[in-house]
């Protein structure tokens, strides 16, 4: 009987790839599976349908007695694409999305059936969230949650589900999910850019902020995986030696997709267009089985639903094809982990993008305002930024050998450092003709038009412009981009706030032009926020010694990233900015420094379940058959054994060394893992599985992988590396 592992590795070879035809042109496609402008135009009245485009447009509130109108035209065309059940699809703080299927079905007083969808259930629903994080608040209140309808996302079907966009809150009022201080800071974020790209163009009422994620993945067969409990339970190796070929002939990088692979990307990006998921490039990553795909930037709201509901997708036409997609940060060792670029910029109504440099002074001083403003905002609040995309999956990109850094800091690239080092030199106050002059054509004028091939790509920035946005790069590939967004975008509100009142104060009390105003505001910016631009090699380890010196924070582990949450000064943040309240802040908080032990929990048990059981056994029994070898040698040569015997006793040795070590970490390791577990205090829990209990993981996995390369092939019951990575 072969073990699990080669029945494994033959089913995978024997796979024949599920052969994808692609008949529809994608265009048409679109969208089919989205109430968007055209259904609702087909399936609501006028009036109904201007209720919803106004709220899309304006967050306008929809009558009460509309919403009957509306459900009724959702119903109706969800049946018409035999769909039978609705659900409130949500993003609690669990990370994943939330559904709850009921049926339209209902029956009447006379015992008959009908297909029923009130207004009152699709704005409104009480799913049991007793089961979904609430760090503390729905007891602190003994509030329920509830979910209601988000009108700005459309309603998309999957499979015989309509499901509607939700926000999650408590009864008090408290947000419960990760869409609630989103939109709060979209909303922030438009009004404070609204009325700063007003001193520009008056005719500007909206801004939108932009998002454009690239989700990068892994791909490994599903009976493979199935044959690694590890993958299973926690979405990563914990052991398993490196392979003798990994990425350093870097030819998996932009190379040919494996037909395979190729297959389950066309089936998915199907689904994709169906759900309206405006995903357009696709290729191979660094590392083997690892691949990216990218969409077309779209409003932000919309764009973090749609990569929450991509992964999901993302999972489920994966089962098809016979693969397990994982988006760990950090699958396997040895090889490139997986981030999830954000690319971010704002956006007005009149079609402008603020981060893009324009063909006038004017425009460009415009960018630069924006511009300028981001790198402030980001500058104030690096370590804020840093705890938003802190998880004990994404430890093992910041901060450990891998890019980018856990320093926040920004790359602009050779040519607008130019610009901003000649911005600095501008004289205070108001500003000569000759100066103005000077720096219209010399400064502002020469920001090219089109930055985008110039900018240098330093792949080492967390946080990057690239030309016309922003690329924020230390994004986990697992993470929901709603936590980063909304921290991003509530402190360039913050930013962009203080610097209209600075302007302003400046044109009123001083009497300044209002150029004038914004070049001497900015001014004082650029020499503010210096210390956040980096332009060099984030790896190294004098960019820790200079980032230490520039007093920029460098916090390499979860627990000590997210305190930075629950500072005086984040609070005072957002509850100024009124996204979040302190109960809300503390409860998000304690949900995440949770999360971070129960990660660290699991995998330790795991791995000590996987050292004992199948790396001890399968040592021991080699050992064995080394040790019945020898036996039998001395029994046939006799004295003359003791060399012929030598180098099996040397491996019968090291066996037994690196058992001991394996054992005894294991031990050690559930020991502190009890320790842990009896600490009472959330954050001292956390840090005990940071500090004491994680340390092991190393250790134990080094002794196994000595295993691996020692043991007999034919024995060894984990699927390997080489087999993980490189089975197509
Ligand atoms: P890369 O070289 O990093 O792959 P691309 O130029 O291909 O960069 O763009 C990557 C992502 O950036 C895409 O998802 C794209 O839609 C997004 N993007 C482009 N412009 C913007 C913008 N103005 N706002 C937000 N995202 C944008
Ligand atoms: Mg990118």
């Amino acid at each position: 009987m072969p073990t699990l592992r080669f029945r494994a590795i033959s089913e995978t070879l024997n796979r024949k790839p599920l052969c994808i035809e692609e008949k529809e042109r994608r265009s048409s496609l679109f969208g089919q599976n989205v109430f968007n402008e055209n259904a609702m135009r087909q399936y609501l009245t006028k009036e109904a349908f201007t209720a919803v485009m106004d709220a899309m447009e304006f967050g306008s509130k929809i009558p009460r007695n509309l919403a009957d109108h509306i459900s009724t035209g959702m119903k109706e065309w969800a049946i018409s694409k035999n769909v039978t059940h609705y659900t409130h699809w949500f993003q609690p703080l669990t990370g994943a999305t939330a559904e709850k299927h009921d049926a339209f079905f209902e029956t009447t007083s006379n015992g008959l059936a009908i297909e029923k969808f009130g207004g009152g259930q699709l704005v409104q629903q009480e799913p049991d969230a007793s089961s979904f994080p609430s760090g503390g608040i729905r007891n602190t209140f003994e509030a329920r949650g509830y979910t209601a309808w988000d009108p700005t996302s459309p309603a998309f079907i999957i499979g015989p589900t309509l499901c509607i966009p939700t926000v999650f809150v408590s009864y008090t009022g408290e947000a419960l999910d990760y869409k609630t201080p989103l939109l709060r800071a979209l909303n922030a974020v438009d009004e404070a850019a609204t009325a700063v790209a007003k001193y520009f163009d008056k005719n500007v009422t909206k801004v939108n902020a932009t998002l454009g994620w690239e989700q990068e993945y892994f791909l490994v067969d599903s009976a493979l995986a199935a044959s690694r409990p590890d993958i299973l339970s926690t979405g990563r190796t914990l052991l398993g030696h490196t392979s003798a070929k990994g990425q350093q002939l870097e030819d998996h990088y932009f190379g040919s997709i494996p037909s395979r692979v190729l297959n389950y990307m066309r089936d998915l990006e199907r689904e994709c267009m169906l759900l309206g998921i405006p995903v357009k490039t696709r290729h191979n990553e660094v590392a083997p089985n690892q691949f990216e795909l990218a969409p077309i930037f779209e409003e932000t709201n919309l764009a973090v639903d749609h990569n929450s509901l991509l992964m999901d997708v993302m999972a489920k036409v994966a089962e098809r094809h016979n693969f397990v997609v994982l988006f760990h940060e950090k699958p396997f060792k040895g090889v490139n982990g997986s981030g999830k670029h954000n690319n971010w910029s704002l956006a007005t109504n009149t079609g402008v993008n603020l981060l893009g440099p324009g063909s006038t002074p004017m425009s460009n001083l415009q960018f630069l305002t924006f511009f300028i403003n981001t790198i402030k905002a980001v500058n104030e609040y690096e370590e804020l930024i840093r705890a938003s995309i802190a998880s004990a999956s994404n430890d093992h990109r910041l901060g450990a050998n891998e890019a980018p850094p856990a320093i926040i800091s920004v790359f602009i690239g050779e040519q607008l450092t130019k610009v901003l080092d000649d911005l600095e030199n501008v004289t205070k106050g108001k500003l000569s003709p000759e100066e103005k002059t000077d720096l219209k054509l010399n400064v502002v004028g020469k920001i090219p038009e089109i930055l985008l091939d110039n900018t240098d790509r330093n792949r080492t920035s967390p946080f990057a412009f690239t030309g016309n946005k922003f690329e924020f790069r230390a994004v986990g590939s697992k993470a929901n981009c709603a936590n980063p967004m909304t921290v991003l975008n509530t402190i360039v509100a913050k930013q962009l706030m203080e610097f209209k009142l600075a302007v302003d104060a400046l044109i009123a009390d001083k009497k300044m032009k209002k150029d004038d105003a914004i070049f001497n505001v900015l001014r004082e910016y650029i020499k503010d926020s210096k210390r956040i631009r980096f332009e060099g090699d984030g790896y190294g380890e004098a960019w820790e010694l200079e980032a230490k010196k520039r007093k920029l924070s460098n916090h390499k582990t979860t627990p000590e990233a997210l305190k930075a949450k629950i500072s005086k000064k984040t609070i005072a943040l957002f509850e100024e900015m009124g996204i979040m309240n302190k109960i809300e802040c503390e409860a998000r908080y304690e949900i995440e420094v949770d999360e971070y032990t129960k990660r660290i929990q699991i995998e330790s048990r795991v791995l000590a379940d996987i050292a004992r059981n199948h790396v001890i056994p399968t040592a021991i029994k080699y050992q064995s058959v080394l040790v019945n070898n020898v036996k039998g040698l001395k029994e046939i040569y006799g004295t003359e054994f003791k060399k012929m015997a030598k180098q099996q006793m040397e491996i019968i040795e090291a066996i037994s060394h690196h058992i001991e070590f394996i054992n005894q970490g294991v031990t050690e390791m559930t020991d502190e893992r009890r320790i842990a577990n009896n600490l009472t205090n959330f954050e001292k829990a956390a840090d005990a599985y940071c500090n004491k209990v994680k340390p092991y993981f190393d250790s134990i996995r080094y002794h196994c992988d000595k295993l691996e390369l020692l043991v007999d092939n034919e024995l060894w019951t984990l699927t390997k590396y080489r087999e993980l990575l490189f089975t197509k």
